[in-house]
């Protein structure tokens, strides 16, 4: 007998959250992939709520060939929208990553990856079997990668291991100071190398225009979740002529006895990857992001703004690039720590005191330093947040400048 007890089912009905109706949420891993702004989205997201539901003329075995919903296009509109060749949905930013290196990379290969990637960048690693080298940054405070390194890692692996790394790596914008690195730099240094580029395209792909080819990206990853408007899980993964028969390659598996083949499957996305309303809530992000990219110029701005009210409380100070160039913002923030000592709720008073004012999003029990993104919201709404910031700290008898 299972000692299975149908009151613990209880607390999975009604299952609610609404901090995106009620609140000014900042999470940086939220806001960009908010798909609840956009009525079309959970419209569409709804319709097509059952598990497969998009495989009703699933013809030819592959959710990229599907023509009705219109996933076929949708793959070739995301691509030339990326200028890209190739794409392919997947579960996310971390599996588009691991699958390229799959594709790319065979145990005891070298890599070269930058300083400041994802921690999902290193595991992938990890997985192929990998070994790593990495481009350092200028550390504090303004944590800027050293790109010309590139060239001097790339001799270096040549020196000491006898090959060429199989590839190397950079993290468009970096996910804990929104570092905006000149990925087009690196792209030429690596073309004159012949060795492959991979671009991870997390938090700029769905926020800013990107074009692949420009910056001279081999294969190129993104989070839909994260920054594409899209419910999760959901990310990309393209590859340009050269590398997409690679890294898409088709099966060649056969069973030994039975004589089974699955040509028409991709090893990397083990055939199909996003079959249902993730995948469709993906495709009806598409137009409002494609419209919301036009507009990047004013979310930077939003973001300076931001820096420029919060650091008119003494002791609080952006780090990484200045001026910024991302709505990713990261903040040291010594007087809030300084309180938090004495406080009661400790370190958690910081996200307390702000949720109390409509402010959400800052990680809960952090005081030294905290990350928050601006994008997307309203000038009203990045006025209020700000308050919220200055209004505690006069609160706490922080001076203001
Ligand atoms: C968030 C993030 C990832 C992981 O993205 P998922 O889509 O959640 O897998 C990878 N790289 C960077 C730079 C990120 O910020």
């Amino acid at each position: 007998m299972s000692m299975f007890d149908e009151r613990v089912l209880e607390k999975y009905k009604n299952l609610t959250r609404g901090i995106e109706e009620r609140m000014i949420n900042l999470h940086p891993i939220q806001s960009g992939g908010r798909a609840g702004d956009y009525p079309g989205v959970v419209q569409a997201v709804l319709r097509f709520v059952d598990g497969y539901s998009v495989c009703d003329f699933c013809m030819k075995g592959r959710l990229d060939l599907i023509e009705s919903p219109p996933l076929c296009d949708f793959h070739k509109d995301i691509a030339t929208f990326l200028d890209m060749d190739e794409a392919r949905l997947f579960p996310g930013c971390r599996q588009a990553q691991y699958a390229a290196f799959h594709a790319l990379v065979k145990p005891e290969d070298t890599i070269i990856i930058d300083s400041l990637a994802h921690y999902s960048t290193y595991l992938s690693a990890e997985r192929v079997g990998a070994n790593i080298v990495e481009v350092p940054h200028s550390g504090y405070p303004d944590f800027d990668l050293f790109l010309d390194v590139y060239t001097e890692k790339i001799e270096e692996v040549k020196k000491e291991t006898g090959k060429w790394p199989a590839l190397a790596f950079l993290t468009h914008v970096d996910y804990n100071y929104g570092n905006v690195f000149d990925a087009k730099s690196v792209g030429k240094i690596l073309h004159d190398y012949g060795i492959p580029f991979v671009l991870n395209g997390a938090y700029t792909i769905g926020r800013m225009p990107v074009s692949g080819k420009d910056l001279g990206a081999d294969v190129l990853t993104a989070s839909l979740h994260k920054s594409f408007a899209s419910p999760a899980p959901s990310g990309l993964l393209l590859a340009n002529e050269g590398y997409a028969d690679v890294v898409f390659k088709s099966s060649s598996m056969r069973g030994p006895w039975s004589g089974r083949n699955f040509g028409n499957k991709e090893v990397e996305t083990l055939g199909c990857t996003l079959p249902g309303c993730v995948a469709i809530g993906a495709m009806a992000a598409f137009p409002y992001v494609a419209e919301r990219i036009k507009h990047w110029g004013e979310e930077v701005k939003k973001a300076r703004y931001f820096i420029e009210q919060l650091e008119r409380i003494r002791g609080i100070k952006q780090l990484g690039q200045r001026p910024h160039n991302h709505d990713l913002i990261h903040f040291e923030s010594e007087p809030f720590f300084e309180i938090s000592k004495n406080h009661p709720r400790k370190g958690f008073f910081l996200y307390e005191e702000l949720r109390e004012r409509g402010v959400t999003g800052v990680q809960p029990g952090l005081s030294t330093a905290f990350k928050v993104s601006t994008y997307g919201k309203k000038w009203d709404q990045i006025k209020l947040a700000a308050e919220a910031f200055l209004d505690i700290a006069q609160k706490h008898n922080i001076p203001l400048y």
